[in-house]
This record gives structure tokens, C-alpha cells and sequence, in this order.
């Protein structure tokens, strides 16, 4: 057994660092300039977004040039982590503060229990008027996301197409109101089938892909399950650089409705008036470990753009620090001066936008797939294990934010304190649980719109 007393000063040397998680600290200057509430709450819910494939996280395609103009004006978060890689668990984190492991709504089909708080259902309850129009698959009615809506508009896959006139006529005709509004597109998820002229825009100088293949939610299934099987199926350069392309044509895609939203914001003065937050439930691995679309911890799945811009472009900047996505709905509570409902675990980021953060910024992200996966990151490093496996893998998020290189065994010390947080953590979520489990009823034409998504075999 390792020395407690060197494990106790590695643990305070971990809080340490994990202040800032690359060193350079842009927090502490800003200024406490947050507009007194509550505003309008406007949440932009983009499905399957990695951070990395947009330009204000350094994306060297020109795929967000209307996001990039929204992120220069929020407060971007560097390093934020879902809490899962599928989306109805990170979904229902997301809306209510709590982990998967403590809200159940893990397993697929599960359903959301009535007993969770949502944010919509807190916000309600300060008077806020509540509306979406969503995409259907998981966040259609009927598995529990559309608690505290007073209107529900389900699109089923329409995408924004469908959604986006009728988001922004909604914007239009609520603009002096107090609201919470949610937008959410599946847009950027399998199929990578973007309309034109998005659809073109990055293939231009590739290789020419095997004929015939096309990144469809079927085919890319297919090669995740061939992952798992004994005979791996990769997609070959061509056709991986092909599916990469069009996926960053449907981020365009999106952009371009996104460049429609920041007019109606200015138009209608919602900018000045409201918060607006972009944000995503999870990402998308290209064969970066061996699989593809998502459901593996590393960053290219987990790590989420979040970007809130406050009303009128207050305290805007980079926040370094590491965040998790059950952060947002205490900070919009926060903001918004309403109570935190009992069982949320995650905190406010107000005093981390304010400047005055305390460590330990350190996040946790699990999935009972592939032999129950955990995660944490925290002071520029990440640990990922597989429990089922017995597998532990540590990386430098600063030089290696790909997680490509495992430096665990050349770090025994930083390792065994990352268990040591992993360990509390768990029996911090052992402590409460929602009973949970339940399946959700829904239609046909959702179960459908899941098969096409390539959630249901
Ligand atoms: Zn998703």
C-alpha cells in the first residue's frame, strides 16, 4: 500500500493545480458586470456537437463563422464535460442538475421520473413562461424531458427546417416577456446527410470515397458494432475523411440558422434583455480509439461546447477551468434568483464567471456500455476506466486533448489520486437515487425516428 501521507500532499498538490486547468487563469479578471434578473432563457440544444469541430475551440475548418460571432460575445467554456455520451442520460442531466447514476435515466428507453425537478419545472414555478420545440427521438413526449413545458412542440426529426421558423416567430411574438426557451435540433447527428450548399462545402480536395458509401446512421452503426465484434470493420481513410466532411457540413448547416437567430436576438432586443446558452449533449469520435458516433468517455464525445452569453454581451471571455454540464441549471436558477431544488449536485458557475471560483473544478462523466465506464477530469489530466474491464487510462488534457497517448503508468501517483476522487464520487452518488428505471411509453413514429437515429435495433 502507497504512503498516506505522500497520497494526502499528492491530493492537495491535484486541488492545487486544478484551479486552472491550462494555467493561463483568464477568470479572476473579470468583472462582477452580470445584469440583475431574471432575463429570458434561451437554450440553443445542438445534439452531438464537439467542441473541437468549432472555430472558437479552434477548429481549422470555417464550420461556425455565426457561433464564433456568439462566442465572442459569452462566456466560453474551455473544458466542459457531459455527464455521458448518449443523450438521454446526458439529456436529463442536463435539465436537471443530477448525474445518470443518481437520476436513472440510463438504460435505454428509460424515462425521466416525475419526481426530478427539471429546470422548466423550477422556472415555472418563479413565473417564468416555458416552451420547446425539439427534435423528437429521447426529448420526445412521453420519456420525461418535457416536465415543467407549457408548450411542446415535437418536431421528430424535422430538424430545423421544421423548428426554426416557428422558433423564431415564437421569439418574435414572446420578446417582451420572461421565458425559457429550448431549442433543439438533431441536425448534427447521423445521418451526415446536411442540404445543400453545406453539404459540399469541406469535400472539395478529398479522396474519392468507396462508391456507393454514405455516413447513414445504419452504415455508421454498423462499423460500431464491428468494434465489438471480433472482426473490426474501420472505415477506410477515404471514407472517414468523407463522413468527417459532411458532418462538419451539417455544423455549417446549423451555423447558417444560428446567423438567423442572432438577427431576430437583435430585432426583437432580446439581446440586451435575455441569456442566451449554446451548448451540446454529447460529441463524436471518428476512429480517434477505435469506434465511431458515440459511446466511448474520451473528449471527442464528451467534451461539450458551452457558451453563455449574458444579457447585452456581459462578462464575456474564456473560462479555463473544468466545468460539468450539471452546472448549467443551478447557474440559470442562480441567475434567475430561484431556488436550487433538493437532490441537484451540480453548481452554480456564477462565481467562477464572477471571478471568484473555488477549486476543485474536476468533473465525472459514466455509461454502463462497454463494461461500465467512468471518468474524471481534473487539474489538466482525465482518467477514464472501464470497471468491468479493469482497465485504467490517464491522459494530459494540455498536450494531449485527444487522449491518444495513456501516460498512466508512468503516473502511478497522479493515478491512484484520480481513484481516490473516482471512489468518492461514486459513493456521493450511491448516497441518492432516484428509483428510476422505468420505461417510457411513447408511439410509433417515435420508436421510428429512434431506429433512424440508429438508437433501436
Ligand atoms: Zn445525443
Amino acid at each position: 500500500m502507497r504512503n498516506p501521507l505522500i497520497l494526502a500532499s499528492l491530493l492537495a498538490a491535484s486541488l492545487l493545480l486544478s484551479f486552472g486547468c491550462g494555467g493561463g487563469g483568464g477568470e479572476a479578471e473579470k468583472t462582477a458586470s452580470i445584469p440583475a434578473g431574471p432575463h429570458p432563457i434561451i437554450l440553443l440544444d445542438i445534439g452531438t456537437l464537439r467542441a473541437d469541430h468549432l472555430g472558437a475551440y479552434g477548429y481549422s475548418r470555417p464550420t461556425s463563422p455565426n457561433i464564433d460571432r456568439l462566442a465572442s460575445e459569452s462566456v466560453l467554456f474551455e473544458w466542459a464535460f457531459s455527464q455521458a455520451p448518449t443523450t438521454a442520460p446526458s439529456q436529463a442531466s442536463i435539465f436537471t442538475g443530477i448525474y445518470p447514476s443518481s437520476h436513472r435515466m440510463i438504460e435505454e428507453g428509460s424515462r425521466l421520473v416525475d419526481e426530478a425537478t427539471t429546470l422548466a419545472e423550477a422556472l415555472a414555478e418563479r413565473g417564468y413562461a416555458t416552451a420547446a420545440f425539439v427534435d423528437g427521438g429521447y426529448l420526445s413526449p412521453g420519456f420525461g424531458l418535457e416536465q415543467g413545458f407549457a408548450f411542446y412542440d415535437n418536431n421528430q426529426g424535422g430538424g430545423l427546417a421544421a423548428i426554426g421558423p416557428k422558433a423564431l416567430e415564437w421569439m418574435r411574438k414572446n420578446a417582451s416577456g420572461n421565458f425559457l426557451l429550448l431549442i433543439h435540433t438533431y441536425d448534427v447527428h447521423t445521418p451526415y446527410d446536411p442540404p445543400e450548399p453545406h453539404r459540399s462545402l469541406f469535400l472539395q480536395g478529398l479522396a474519392a470515397a468507396t462508391e456507393g458509401f454514405e455516413p447513414t446512421a445504419e452504415a455508421m452503426e454498423a462499423v460500431r458494432e464491428s468494434f465489438h465484434s471480433g472482426t473490426p470493420r474501420p472505415l477506410a481513410a477515404a471514407d472517414l475523411e468523407y463522413a468527417k466532411a459532411l458532418y462538419d457540413g451539417g455544423i455549417h448547416y446549423v451555423d447558417a440558422w444560428i446567423g438567423e437567430f442572432l438577427d431576430v436576438l437583435r430585432e426583437t432586443g432580446l439581446a440586451k434583455r435575455a441569456t442566451i446558452v449554446l451548448f451540446s449533449d454529447h460529441g463524436e469520435e471518428f476512429q480517434e480509439h477505435g469506434s465511431v458516433v458515440h459511446e466511448k468517455l474520451h473528449t471527442t464525445v464528451t467534451r461539450v461546447p458551452l457558451l453563455v452569453r449574458l444579457p447585452g454581451g456581459a462578462s464575456a471571455g474564456r473560462v479555463e477551468p473544468i466545468v460539468e454540464m450539471i452546472d448549467l441549471m443551478p447557474t440559470l436558477l442562480d441567475l434567475a434568483g430561484a431556488p436550487l431544488p433538493a437532490h441537484v449536485q451540480g453548481e452554480s458557475l456564477i462565481p467562477l464567471i464572477r471571478g471568484e471560483g473555488r477549486p476543485p473544478y474536476i468533473a465525472f462523466s459514466e455509461s454502463p456500455l462497454l463494461g461500465e465506464q467512468r471518468a474524471v477530469a481534473l487539474g489538466g489530466y482525465r482518467m477514464i476506466l472501464s470497471k468491468d474491464l479493469h482497465a485504467t487510462r490517464l491522459y494530459n488534457l494540455m498536450e494531449d486533448p485527444l487522449e491518444l497517448k495513456d501516460i498512466a503508468g508512468d503516473e502511478p501517483d497522479r493515478s491512484e489520486v484520480m481513484l481516490r476522487h473516482l471512489r468518492s464520487w461514486e459513493e456521493k452518488v450511491e448516497l441518492f437515487s432516484f428509483e428510476g428505471g422505468d420505461s417510457a411509453a411513447v408511439g410509433a413514429e417515435t420508436l421510428e425516428q429512434l431506429r433512424s437515429l440508429g438508437y433501436v435495433q
